[in-house]
């Protein structure tokens, strides 16, 4: 049966690395609308020269682009046993968007999980952060290392790349951000009454746990 859900977090809470996790386990798809972006900044398009700079700046990219985003990803074939949005909603119109999209589709929410972190931690994670350039399997300087240095775990690349927002400053920007726009979807959710939380402060294997033990 199809499961869909939401992990809500600040940047750095661990939603891209718990999201992998859950791929894997459960055979549904993540969609993060970061990735996405990243992509069509990469390919040049108009969205993405659009999206760029307020990246860069670590503001949030207009409503309207980032919905009809995830409107089409959501009807792709690998999304059909179920997804995790990452990312996704940041604000209460994009919650509110995804309702009435979802109940187009006939789809629903089965959970909506916030990893709760604090705010310092955080920008210690995101100024650490790298991924595989060729897998995309993420890691920290400190608290995810490769086995063996320099090398992927997953496909034993050796390029590694950083994102050009994972500085001090644009990750305070971010945070402010989440906490003025994005902090008010838990309530959203919580007056629905299927929001659930999860200690997102825990080392990465008890977080896995604590969302399966949820998820069921
Ligand atoms: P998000 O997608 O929420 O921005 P990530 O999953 O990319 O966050 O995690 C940010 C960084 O922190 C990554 O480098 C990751 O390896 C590391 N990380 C993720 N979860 C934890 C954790 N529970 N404890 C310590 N470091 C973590
Ligand atoms: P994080 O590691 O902070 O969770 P993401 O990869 O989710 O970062 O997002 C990177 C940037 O992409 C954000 O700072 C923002 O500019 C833009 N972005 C991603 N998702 C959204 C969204 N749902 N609404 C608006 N902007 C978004
Ligand atoms: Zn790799």
């Amino acid at each position: 049966m199809a499961m869909n859900m939401i992990l809500l977090g600040p940047p750095g809470a661990g939603k891209g690395t718990q999201s992998k996790r859950l791929e894997d386990t459960y055979s549904i798809t993540q969609l993060s609308t970061g990735d996405m972006l990243r992509a069509e900044v990469k390919s040049g398009s108009e969205l993405g020269k659009q999206a760029k700079a307020i990246m860069e700046a670590g503001g949030l990219v207009s409503d309207d682009i980032i919905i009809g985003m995830i409107s089409n990803r959501v009807d792709q074939d690998d999304c059909k046993q179920g997804f995790i949005l990452d990312g996704f909603p940041r604000t209460v119109p994009q919650a509110e968007a995804l309702d009435s999209m979802l109940s187009d589709k006939s789809l629903k929410l089965d959970h909506v999980i916030e990893l709760t972190v604090d705010d310092e931690a955080m920008v210690e994670r995101i100024c650490g952060r790298y991924t595989c350039s060729k897998c995309g399997q993420g890691y920290h300087d400190k608290f995810q290392k490769p086995a063996k240095d320099g090398v992927c775990d997953k496909c034993g690349s050796t390029e590694f790349i950083r994102r050009a927002d994972d500085n001090e400053e644009t990750v305070r920007n971010r945070l402010s951000a989440y906490h003025e726009q994005t902090a008010p979807i838990a309530n959203y959710y919580g007056d629905k009454g299927i929001l659930k939380k999860v200690d997102g402060m825990a080392d990465i294997d008890v977080v896995t746990s604590s969302l399966k033990d949820i998820i069921g």
